[in-house]
């Protein structure tokens, strides 16, 4: 058996297999470069149920890239909440206004062009060119190095970069003349139905025959990945501060800064402490916020110290620990003035972006008064 053969092998069993049972996912209805585009994006650290409905609602809103590239940020981050990692929706609409000014509002068909877009980066480059203009470029990610490690038997860490950089050189060797969509989606779509990280369906699965990993049973040993870092908690007090008079029913919240981490969502005014020392006794807590917000011209009194919530944020490498303390503001109407702060009743809550830990605290909240 020659090479050639094993890679024809290869690739035409996977493409028949594909053809038969592939799911029927809204982004694969259509070649728009741009649809592509957004899924595979969205598709980053999210499971494909959870992105179908936010994909259909993206590309109802934002039915073409300029749709995209002239929306109010807002709007953009809006129809994003609750996918997490939001920078991705920032980059992209940077990126979609990029495609709109210098290249008339076409996704570029160049790989150097698209590449150079930001928040672009190898698998979606490749992900693009060949699911959208069948280019024989490779879109390589977790799931296709952990079915080509398998197959072919590689035990090489998959976290490292050369290690990528192998396997997209092996990925695009294996695609079959012509077929580099239905090629790519197929390897994608193994890995995600058959060759699943924890428990591979070696039987159903139809590679299976020639797969070298399962030969030499060591289909569950692979792929060799070194283990990330821990996320890092991070300790902090938020306010929960309600208005009353005429902000009665309302809570003060502020909008985070135009950069960084969940740049420009909405969040319940709070701060960071040291250690886990420091977040464990309510009534320092207290003073803490009370000094930290008066930075902002913010009055508010935080002094009884009860802890009315607590919740926690994952990001990749990082995760937020808060506790919440009830709070009211000292000069209420002076404090709706500050910039970046204002209060937020129940019937105006859906329209801000927040991130998860404080929508779901929020709505908590809003749903408990709303009982009482
Ligand atoms: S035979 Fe098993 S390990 Fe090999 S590619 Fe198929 S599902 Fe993965």
């Amino acid at each position: 058996m020659t090479a050639t053969d094993d890679k024809r092998y290869f690739g035409e069993g996977l493409l028949r297999w594909y053809r038969k049972v592939r799911r029927d996912l809204p982004w694969r209805r259509s070649r728009d470069p741009y649809h592509i585009w957004v899924s595979e994006i969205m598709l980053q650290q999210t499971r494909v149920d959870t992105v179908i409905p936010y994909f259909n609602r993206f590309v109802d809103r934002f039915p073409t890239l300029r749709h995209l590239a002239e929306a109010p940020e807002d709007d953009v981050l809006k129809h994003w909440e609750g996918l997490g990692y939001y920078s991705r929706a920032r980059n992209l609409q940077a990126a979609a206004r990029e495609v709109a000014e210098r290249y008339g509002g076409e996704v570029p068909r160049s790989k150097a062009e698209v590449s150079a877009l930001k928040g672009v980066g190898p698998y979606t480059t490749g992900a693009i060119l060949s699911i959208a203009y069948d280019q024989p470029e490779p879109a390589v990610d977790g799931n296709v190095m952990r079915v080509l490690s398998r197959y072919f038997c590689l035990e090489d860490d998959i976290a490292r970069p050369a290690t990528r950089i192998g396997m997209e050189g092996l990925a695009q060797s294996l695609i079959p003349e012509g077929q580099a969509a239905d090629f790519n989606q197929a390897l994608m779509e193994l890995g995600a139905m058959v060759c699943t990280p924890k428990s591979p369906s070696c039987p159903e699965c139809p590679v299976g025959e020639r797969c070298e990993g399962r030969l030499q049973g060591k289909e569950r040993e692979l792929p060799v990945k070194t283990k990330a870092k821990k996320a890092r908690p991070v300790f902090r007090w938020a306010a929960l501060i309600e208005g009353s008079g005429a902000f009665a029913g309302k809570v003060l919240v502020r909008q985070r800064p135009e950069t960084g981490l969940l740049a420009q969502m909405w969040e319940l005014p709070h701060i960071e402490v040291p250690d886990e020392d420091a977040w464990i006794r309510p009534e320092e807590g207290a003073a803490l916020l009370e000094a930290a917000l008066a930075e902002d011209g913010v009055l508010v009194k935080a002094a009884s110290g009860e802890v009315v919530g607590e919740a926690q944020h994952i990001f990749t490498h990082l995760v937020w620990k808060i506790k919440v303390l009830g709070a009211s503001a000292l000069e209420e109407q002076y404090v709706a003035d500050r910039t970046g702060y204002r209060w937020v009743g129940p019937e105006e809550f859906e329209n801000y972006a927040w991130p998860n830990v404080f929508r779901k605290l929020l709505t908590e909240y809003f749903l408990l008064t709303l009982r009482r």
